[in-house]
């Protein structure tokens, strides 16, 4: 039995994990792997003491943190479901191959993948061009053209951040703007910002690096290419908690609703970063956010 379970070996995860052993508790890791989308990104400018890393770099950095403090870590291993007793002490984690492990509290951080357009190129383009987080790479585009694929609130407002930095910014989306009416009035005054609505993408083009896309106006017909150094795809994220479906209250975005203090609808189950409703998904917040649900279940653990 352990006192706590980390399910996630993203920076939530690990955070987690280091602010529960330094509290003293019995504590394991459980992770497909050791790093989350940090692995994914090429540089990572903007986690405070690195003014540039990559994020294959930041990864080992937070490994060696977690591996210094001798943590049990249950990497390649995925979790299928969890389950509480009817007194809520005591859970249980489920793998895919039935390895069943016990704790008296569980902090989920499980984290969250962006959603994709799914259109020939994107892969490809991917770190050449293609670009899922505005906050994070908007820099990188200084000065040149950009595209923002989508329509809701997190594409108007990266549109608006980006034009602050970029030459051109193109909102490219494939039916209405469904942003707040305020943040569509201010990106609608931006002189370097164009807007093509019902407007389907139909590919990402370019040689070595992406320099456009292929777009279908759906109104008259006709395709067009769109020239840009950069494509934003802001259409949102899929938060990884199917399993947690009907056992955790999710949102109607699928995202684990907690309270200030990272807890779920169940007592001792607190969830950390991308996978919850907290907002702005970045590094910093998802490690914030571990380190706060260690000490909430540190207190909780307490109470027992
Ligand atoms: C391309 C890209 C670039 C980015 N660049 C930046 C940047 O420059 N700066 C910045 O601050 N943020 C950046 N972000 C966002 C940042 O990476 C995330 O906000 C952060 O990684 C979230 O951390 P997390 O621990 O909450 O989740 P994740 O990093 O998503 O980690 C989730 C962990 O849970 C594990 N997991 C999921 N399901 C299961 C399961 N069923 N069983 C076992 N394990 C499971 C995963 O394997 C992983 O280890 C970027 C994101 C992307 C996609």
């Amino acid at each position: 039995m352990y006192d706590i379970l980390v399910i996630g070996g993203g920076p939530a995860g690990l955070n987690a994990a280091l602010y529960s052993k330094r509290k003293g508790a019995n504590v394991a890791i459980i992770a497909k792997d050791i790093g989350g989308q940090v692995r994914d990104t090429s540089t990572v400018e903007n986690y405070l003491g690195y003014s540039s890393i990559s994020g294959e770099g930041l990864v080992k950095e937070f490994a060696d943190h977690v591996k210094a403090l001798d943590i049990p870590v249950f990497d390649f291993s995925t979790v299928e479901s969890i389950g509480v007793s009817e007194d809520s002490k005591v859970k249980e984690v489920i793998l895919s191959d039935g390895t069943t492990y016990k704790a008296k509290s569980i902090i989920i951080a499980t984290g969250s993948k962006p959603r994709k357009l799914g259109v020939p190129g994107e892969e490809e383009f991917f770190g050449k061009g293609v670009a899922y987080c505005a906050i994070c790479d908007g820099p990188f585009f200084t000065g040149l053209d950009v595209i923002v694929a989508g329509g809701g609130n997190s594409a108007i407002e990266a549109a608006i951040d980006l034009s602050k930095i970029a030459n051109k910014v193109t909102v490219v989306h494939r039916s209405q703007l469904r942003a707040d009416q305020i943040l569509i009035e201010q990106v609608e005054k931006l002189e370097n910002v164009e807007i093509h609505l019902e407007t389907q993408i139909q590919s990402i083009q370019g040689e070595k690096l992406m320099s456009g896309i292929k777009v279908l106006d759906k109104s008259t017909g006709k395709t067009s290419v769109i020239e840009a150094n950069g494509i934003f795809v802001e259409i949102g994220y899929l938060p990884n908690t199917e399993i947690f479906n009907g056992v955790i209250e999710l949102n109607d975005r699928k995202e684990i609703m907690v309270d200030r203090y990272g807890e779920t609808n169940i007592k001792g189950i607190f969830a950390a970063g991308d996978c919850t409703d907290t907002p702005y998904k970045q590094i910093i917040m998802s490690a914030g956010d571990g380190a706060k649900c260690a000490l909430a279940a540190n207190d909780y653990l307490n109470t027992l």
